[in-house]
């Protein structure tokens, strides 16, 4: 097996519009219109904005398809429900609908889209959550990477913070929210500390997850990834899945950071990347230098697959019947 890690070549002819119009940034879907990225605004006195009450779910497209579409919507409603809002704003025919709509005029190939129900607001003089009306939004932005090719090949360098990650007697970590101060501040710590990203515990020093990621490590040749206080991630399923596929043992389990430290390889899983080495952890390194052999086998399965139309949805660019209105 070659030493570098592959990314899938495009295959698909579908051509790029993404040059010649205003959607060239993006596009985004706010009150009940489709609209360039730039020009999407939110209202002031959403509850959205004014208090972090909001929920959202990120979906990926990668040449030309999306990925585990039914599997986040079902987590989006899942959100929406825990969140006590209110379903109706938007169907998930609608919502299904827009999210391809918002692909194809971009014209992207690959491509980051993010739906989201904000709180919305209640009448002026009210705080009475009950009157609020949920207000749903989306947008489509260019693929996003926690780190691009080049830096997965030399690996991420992480620093485990004694930061609390929000506990879940809290919030619930199954919803997929913004509360992310704790991660901001994190990661502030972690450039001060020379590292690329933070990872957050729980009130019991155990490993949750970081900004937009779960985490695995190999312990003693067995694949673990944590089981409590974090989102459970569509990437951090499908690498399951993939363990499983593979015959890789993987087991969900309380991590310390003592024990990540002795971990031979460790990863991070995200719909903005895939599976992102980790070359060390608080200034220890990881492994031998390079990526290790199950991270490599899974990040190639995982593109492999990806290319070969597994949980794939093409995106609708020219199917007029899913995109009028
Ligand atoms: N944990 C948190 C807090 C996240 O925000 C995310 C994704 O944004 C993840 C984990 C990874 O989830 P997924 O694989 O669905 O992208």
């Amino acid at each position: 097996m070659s030493n570098k890690l592959v990314w899938p070549a495009p295959t698909s002819d579908v051509p790029d519009r993404s040059e010649e119009s205003a959607f060239q940034k993006g596009s985004a879907y706010v009150d009940g219109k489709i609209i360039p990225i730039e020009e999407a605004k939110v209202p002031l006195l959403d509850w959205g904005f004014l208090r972090s009450d909001a929920c959202q779910d990120t979906v990926s497209v990668w040449d030309g398809s999306f990925f585990r579409l039914t599997d986040h919507l079902d987590r989006f409603e899942r959100s929406v429900q825990r969140l006590r809002m209110d379903t109706a704003p938007v169907t998930r025919s609608n919502i299904h609908r827009i999210v391809h709509k918002l692909v194809a005029v971009c014209g992207f190939r690959d491509a980051y889209v993010q739906i989201i129900m904000t709180r919305g607001r209640p009448p002026i003089g009210s705080r009475d959550l009950r009157l609020c009306s949920n207000s749903f939004q989306a947008f489509c932005v260019p693929y996003m990477w926690i780190a691009n090719p080049e830096k997965q090949e030399i690996g991420m360098a992480v620093h485990v913070s004694r930061r609390v990650r929000i506990p879940p007697q809290s919030v619930d970590p199954l919803v997929k929210h913004y509360h992310w101060l704790d991660f901001e501040m994190g990661l502030f710590e972690a450039y001060e500390n020379g590292a690329d990203t933070v990872v957050l515990t729980d009130l019991d020093g155990n490993i949750t997850e970081g900004p937009g990621f779960n985490v695995f490590a190999v312990i003693d040749g067995v694949l673990r990834t944590p089981s409590f206080g974090m989102l459970d991630g569509m990437t951090r399923r499908t690498v399951m899945e993939l363990c499983n596929e593979l015959n890789l043992d993987v087991t969900q389990e309380t991590i310390s950071l003592e024990r990540l430290l002795i971990a031979s390889e460790i990863f991070l899983t995200t719909t903005a990347g895939g599976i992102i080495p980790v070359s060390s952890v608080n200034g220890t390194g990881i492994g031998f230098g390079s990526v290790g052999e199950q991270t490599r086998r899974i990040h190639r399965s995982y593109w492999d697959k990806r290319s070969s139309g597994w949980y794939g949805e093409p995106v609708a660019y020219a199917q007029k019947a899913l995109l009028e209105p």
